[in-house]
Formats: C-alpha cells, sequence, structure tokens
C-alpha cells in the first residue's frame, strides 16, 4: 500500500515518492496577517497539518515551513491596489509592524488551539529581505527579470513553462481583466518582484533605490529555498493561491536554481458558508473567536474542517458543527469502551472473531488516508471499530490493540482527547472510586447518596452511562 496525493501539476493521483528516501520537504503557504484568519483559511492550514501527521504516521521524517506574510501582499491580482498589511494599518493608525504582530500572534493562537503541530520554522517575510534581493539580483543577471525606474519585473516570456500550473496561457492572460496593463511592463503578465513606493508604510532601501519592498511571490520562494533546499517534494496553500501566486513562485525559482521547485502542489478546495460565499457584506466570514463565542471548541471546529476531502468544497454551517461535536463524542465514548475492555471490564468478545473486525478498521483507515487523504473514509473506520465494540464483538487482548490503534489514528486527525479518557492515573483512579461507590450505593439502593455521587461526578465533567455491560465513564467533551 502506497500513498497517493493528487498533484495539481500533472492534475492526476500520482505515488507520492520524497527525493530523498524517508525524508519529505515541505513548504505551506501561510496566512497574510493583516485580519484574524477566517475558517477558509484555516481549512487550508489543517489540511497541511494532517498531512504532515499522515506522513509522520507512514514514518517520515517531515521538515516542514509555513510561512507568515508580513509585506507586500497586495489586494488585487495586479501589481496594483494596496498592500493589504498597508491598508489595515492606515485603516486602524497603527504601524503595520504593529498589525503584522498582532494578527501573527493571533494566528499563532489559533493554530495552536486547533491543535496544529508547530512546522519547524514560521519564516516571516520581513526577516528575509537579503535573501529575496539575492534572487532578484540573480534573475536580472540571468536575463529573467529587468528593471524598470525603481521597480523590477520578471519576465513570463522567459520561462517556457509559465503557466502549466494554473492552466493560463500567455496568449489569453489579456490585460485587463486578471492583470491589468501597466505601461512600463515588457508583457502585461509580467509581475513585480520589488516595488517602489515613497507612500510604501514598510520600505527598505537597496541598490534599485530607497522606498522598495518586495512582491508576495519572491517572499515564498525566497523562504522556502532558504529553509528547505531549492527542491520541495510538496507545497501546498488554497485553491486560491495556484494563480498568480504559485505560478510565479515555479517561474522565479526555476530560473534561479534551474531545477524543479516543487515534486506535488497540493491545494485545499474553498469553504462555503451556509452554501454560499464567505463574504464581508454577509458578515459569514468566521473566525474561530466567533465560533468559541458560540459555544463551540476548538476540537468541534477541527473535525469540522478536517472531515470533509481536502479537494472537496466544504460547506460550513452550524448545524454541521454541532453534529461533529456529537460525532466526537461518539469517538471518545469509542476510545473509553476500548480502554476499559482492555482493561477486563464488560463482557469480553472473542478474540480471534475481533481481530479480523480491527484489521479490517485499520485497512479502511489507512487505504483512506493513503487514497489522497480521504479523512471521510478514514474517519469510517473508527464509526466501524465503535459498531463492533457497542457488540461487544472484541476480546480483551483485541481491544488493548485497538487502543493503539485509535490512539495512532488520532495522532494523524487530533481531535480525540485520548488523555483525558484513559486509563491509570491518580485522577481517574480517583474518579473509578466514585463510580464504584455510586454503584454500591446503588446496590444497597441507597438512591440519596447515589444521585449525590452522580452530581459530584458530573460537576467533575464527568459523563456516566450505565450499559448492559456495566457502568463506563469518560470526560465531558470540551
Ligand atoms: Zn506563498
Amino acid at each position: 500500500m502506497s500513498f497517493h496525493v493528487y498533484n495539481s501539476l500533472t492534475r492526476r493521483k500520482e505515488r507520492f515518492e520524497s527525493r530523498e528516501q524517508g525524508v519529505v520537504r515541505m513548504y505551506n503557504c501561510g496566512p497574510t496577517v493583516y485580519s484574524r484568519a477566517h475558517i477558509g483559511n484555516l481549512r487550508s492550514f489543517l489540511f497541511a497539518d494532517v498531512l504532515r501527521r499522515w506522513l509522520e504516521y507512514l514514518g517520515y521524517e517531515v521538515h516542514q515551513v509555513m510561512n507568515i506574510t508580513d509585506v507586500g501582499h497586495i489586494q488585487g491580482d495586479a501589481d496594483e491596489g494596496e498592500d493589504k498589511l498597508d491598508a489595515q494599518a492606515k485603516k486602524d493608525r497603527l504601524d503595520p509592524r504593529e498589525i503584522a504582530k498582532r494578527y501573527a500572534d493571533e494566528f499563532l493562537a489559533d493554530v495552536a488551539a486547533l491543535g496544529v503541530r508547530a512546522p519547524e520554522v514560521y519564516p516571516r517575510a520581513t526577516d528575509h529581505i537579503p535573501e529575496m534581493l539575492a534572487i532578484i539580483d540573480d534573475l536580472i543577471a540571468k536575463g529573467n527579470a529587468y528593471q524598470v525606474g525603481q521597480d523590477v519585473y520578471f519576465d513570463v516570456t522567459s520561462f517556457p513553462n509559465y503557466g502549466r500550473l494554473s492552466g493560463n496561457k500567455l496568449e489569453d492572460l489579456e490585460g485587463g481583466a486578471r492583470v491589468e496593463v501597466r505601461e512600463e511592463k515588457r508583457h502585461h503578465a509580467d509581475f513585480a518582484l520589488w516595488k517602489s513606493d515613497p507612500k510604501h508604510l514598510m520600505k527598505w532601501d537597496s541598490h534599485f533605490g530607497p522606498d522598495g519592498f518586495p512582491g508576495w511571490h519572491i517572499e515564498c520562494s525566497a523562504m522556502a529555498i532558504k529553509h528547505l533546499g531549492e527542491e520541495l517534494d510538496i507545497h501546498t496553500g488554497g485553491e486560491d493561491n495556484v494563480f498568480p501566486h504559485h505560478e510565479c513562485e515555479i517561474a522565479q525559482s526555476e530560473c534561479h536554481t534551474g531545477k524543479p521547485f516543487a515534486r506535488y502542489w497540493m491545494h485545499a478546495k474553498f469553504l462555503q458558508v451556509e452554501g454560499g460565499k464567505m463574504s464581508k457584506s454577509l458578515g459569514n466570514v468566521y473566525t474561530l473567536g466567533d465560533l468559541e463565542e458560540r459555544g463551540h471548541s476548538p476540537r468541534s471546529l477541527r473535525f469540522t474542517l478536517i472531515r470533509g476531502h481536502y479537494r472537496q468544497p466544504l460547506n460550513f454551517t452550524w448545524d454541521i458543527v454541532a453534529e461533529q461535536k456529537a460525532a466526537l463524542e461518539k469517538l471518545d465514548e469509542l476510545y473509553s469502551r476500548l480502554v476499559r475492555a482492555a482493561d477486563g471490564q464488560g463482557t469480553p468478545g472473542d478474540d480471534d472473531a475481533g481481530r479480523a473486525l480491527l484489521d479490517d478498521s485499520i485497512e479502511t483507515f489507512e487505504s483512506g488516508m493513503n487514497d489522497d487523504l480521504n479523512v471521510p473514509r478514514a474517519v469510517s473506520a473508527l464509526f466501524q471499530l465503535r459498531a463492533h465494540v457497542l457488540e461487544g464483538a472484541l476480546g480483551r487482548t483485541v481491544a488493548a490493540a485497538g487502543v493503539d490503534f485509535v490512539r495512532r489514528a488520532n495522532d494523524v486527525l487530533g481531535v480525540i482527547d485520548v488523555d483525558a479518557n484513559a486509563a491509570g492515573g491518580e485522577a481517574n483512579e480517583a474518579i473509578e472510586a466514585l463510580v464504584q461507590a455510586r454503584l454500591d450505593a446503588r446496590a444497597s439502593k441507597d438512591w440519596a447518596a447515589s444521585d449525590r455521587i452522580r452530581d459530584e461526578l458530573v460537576a467533575q465533567g464527568i459523563v456516566i452511562q450505565d450499559t448492559a455491560d456495566g457502568t463506563i465513564w469518560r470526560r465531558q467533551a470540551e
């Protein structure tokens, strides 16, 4: 069984093979920190997180980098319009560096709350100006870029593969529509590597002039090459990054290094809200803060955003978040039941028959993830296993193997609170003692004591279920 991914560059599913055996170098396009990340952005970052976790499950050593764009991201696709950071800074009457710091901190807090494992580095564009200028100089020297006044443009006609990723053809990229005509450009699709504007708030001196700042695309090339080397295995982003951002990254990186930039390009699809587009005017550009205000946990949001396949459009609704919360509680219950069955509680099933059922669930999980990260199929394996556990179909040894499997699966999904539901530990022993005391009270028909103990458990966030196999407990999900 091997890992297959859909490669946007070739438009087909391909068997994944890293350049260096056992090692993956992966770059994820990160946030532009001029506002708080919305759930559409978060979907793309969570997709990258699940991909990294799956690669680790497969045994790869993953070198992962996600950038933070804190300058140079222009509002439109063309090189006209305001820098998003500058525009927000003017609106809030703050220094753009303060804006960048505020939203970068918020981004880091949000992804941490969502259980995103930190990459090796979160490089910031403003810390890599010399690296960008070095690439720009090299591109000019090689004839792939040209200077007009204090601006520098990439010459798209110098790179025959321009348009391969997005499917755009140069002759179709007419001025006006997506890319505005700018007089000083040789070709209307040429894009800025370096711009000069005395009114820009964040600017750097260079041999091009005093008031310069980088283009957004060159930032990612410089940061990826610096932190991961000239040839990446995987480059990810949202589907809105394909053109022009990633198309331009490929052009300038490959002209600079003379090597293929990334083997696999993977893009997460858009997120819709209530069946329509997210937009400020509709007031549905939700953030993690909005979810929390409505009483939803980061864990529920994580599950909602990873549970659909990343290449399918995801429709976000409040009902779906509530459903995912309920589904998560079932997975918590699966885990706590397995732990207790492994501990010899309940009616033990047959180990031989149970083994086949467990193996089948593991196979479904792994083949799902190996099929271009089919999380829906992988999650269905856990519900399948839950059904077997509810039937009492697993023996004690198999239940122990099941505990191990669910922990490993959850290492990829990151949604089940396995530690809270683990057996053992002083805190859990105290709860076990209370649960037993309640059972003793019920046995002697001391209902008042039984109710009192139950209330005490509930106050500690413990859910108790009396089942045919005895009483089981788990911690209430957030
Ligand atoms: Zn990027």
